[in-house]
């Protein structure tokens, strides 16, 4: 699956918005967004320019798909899920994007970031269920149970990161066993477990269903 590789915090001032996409460093004073908020690029004018609506509408799409890492193919299947289930269309993509597996990883506090995250299952040091699952984007259920794999290194990545996050809160939709070093979802997310709060997903909702 394709991905963004260039410098993530360049996205973070295009937003200006903190995305959180490089662990502790964005809690720092090294952030970029706290040190330069202007969005990137020699273009003065498109940096004052006033957004339009559509603008508005669009900027906010942006800045979720750049928060999870999905790109727009992706991000159109997620809409189109959201759609077909009951209840809120933008609710249910915020609590679809929050189900899956690289995101589940990072808010356990399994990983540094949400990237580092996504890297650890591609390289195979996820199982879920007791299965080896190596797809970031895979969505997990209640009852799931995300785990290292049984490898030495795949533990001893996982027993670092939670040492390192053992300040960080986790949301109350996911039960983390620092001990057993497992991660169990309770319940499906809901619109207020979602770590960025003031993101309007009714704009996403009234761009993609035009
Ligand atoms: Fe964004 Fe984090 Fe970089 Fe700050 S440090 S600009 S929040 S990625």
């Amino acid at each position: 699956m394709a991905r963004y590789t260039g410098n993530v915090c360049r996205l973070c001032r295009r937003e200006g918005y903190k995305l959180f996409l490089k662990g502790r460093r964005c809690e720092s004073e090294k952030c970029a967004v706290d040190r330069r908020n202007v969005p990137p690029g020699m273009n003065i004018r498109a940096r004052t320019r006033r957004l339009s609506d559509y603008g508005v509408h669009l900027r906010e799409k942006q800045k979720v798909k750049r928060i999870y890492g999905v790109m727009e193919r992706q991000f159109k299947r997620y809409f189109q899920l959201a759609e077909r289930m009951k209840g809120n269309t933008g609710v249910n993509l915020m609590s679809i994007l929050e189900r899956r597996l690289d995101n589940v990883v990072d808010a356990a506090g399994m990983s540094l970031s949400r990237p580092h995250a996504r890297q650890m299952i591609s390289h195979g040091h996820f199982t879920v269920n007791g299965r080896k699952v190596d797809v970031a984007s895979a969505l997990v259920r209640p009852g799931d149970v995300v785990a290292p794999a049984a490898r030495e290194k795949s533990r001893k990545m996982v027993e670092d990161c939670l040492t390192l996050n053992s300040d960080k809160s986790v949301p109350s939709w996911l039960q983390v066993d620092a001990g057993a070093k497992t991660v169990r979802i309770l319940n499906l997310p809901a619109r207020e477990d979602v770590r960025f709060q003031d993101i309007q997903e009714q704009f996403i909702v009234e761009l993609c269903s035009k």
